[in-house]
């Protein structure tokens, strides 16, 4: 039997939130978080429109795979079909982090997608990083659509709006998000001087491989 610490993940959502403000990814409520509870059919997930900078542990909700609220007095991000669709396809996902970093948010805004330009993108996101159709914030369309997009990689770009970062726990979602800023930022700085190479098609086969191995462990 799993024994689960329901104020650490709560204490550690509401850090990881403050530290996305401190690291300038998101901007006052923009964004969401959400954990899945080991071993439970259940997430915990931020309210929605409540500043990062100011949230509490007990303004988070819990929620079940199916949507109903099982606890918490505030209404929940205004992304949970995003967050429950995902977790529902993807065991091997067990955090997501939804913001507006600046860099995802070009490739967002000009909804451009980053091929495997370099070894890492495959090793730690599973492949290049794809352009989720556009749907308005919030909707089961845009909940699908990022899906679609997402596959069976650790990140997603939604059209005009963010990025999508998943990992195993909150700490591995948080350095997806980190990861995929980098590459987005790499991305366009080489579309400046150059036009960025992709890796060499066997490398990409093999490496996808690879990875694909480490995910069926259910270990990202
Ligand atoms: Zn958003």
């Amino acid at each position: 039997m799993i024994i689960v610490d329901l104020s650490k993940l709560k204490g550690e959502i509401i850090r990881v939130g403050r530290l996305l403000i401190r690291k300038n990814l998101t901007v006052g409520s923009s964004g969401n978080i959400s954990v899945r509870i080991p071993g439970e059919d259940r997430i915990i997930i931020t309210p929605s429109g409540v500043p990062f900078r100011t949230m509490l542990p007990e303004e988070l909700v819990i929620i079940d795979l199916d949507g109903r609220v099982i606890e918490g007095k505030k209404k929940p991000s205004s992304e949970l079909p995003l967050h429950l669709k995902i977790y529902k396809s993807r065991p091997d996902v067990n955090a997501i982090i939804h913001a507006h970093t600046i860099y995802c948010s070009v490739l967002a805004a000009t909804q451009t997608p980053i091929p495997p330009i370099l070894d890492e993108m495959i090793f730690f996101i599973g492949g290049d990083i794809l352009v989720a159709k556009y749907a308005p914030p919030g909707t089961e369309d845009l909940a699908r659509n990022a899906l679609e997009a997402l596959g069976t990689r650790k990140a997603v770009i939604l059209a005009n709006h963010g990025v999508v970062a998943c990992g195993r726990d909150l700490e591995d979602a948080l350095e997806t998000l980190v990861r995929v800023e980098r590459i987005s930022q790499i991305y366009i700085l080489a579309k400046l001087i150059g036009e960025p190479k992709r890796l060499p098609d066997e490398v990409i086969r093999r490496e996808i491989e690879a990875y694909e191995l480490r995910r069926e462990g259910k270990s990202l």
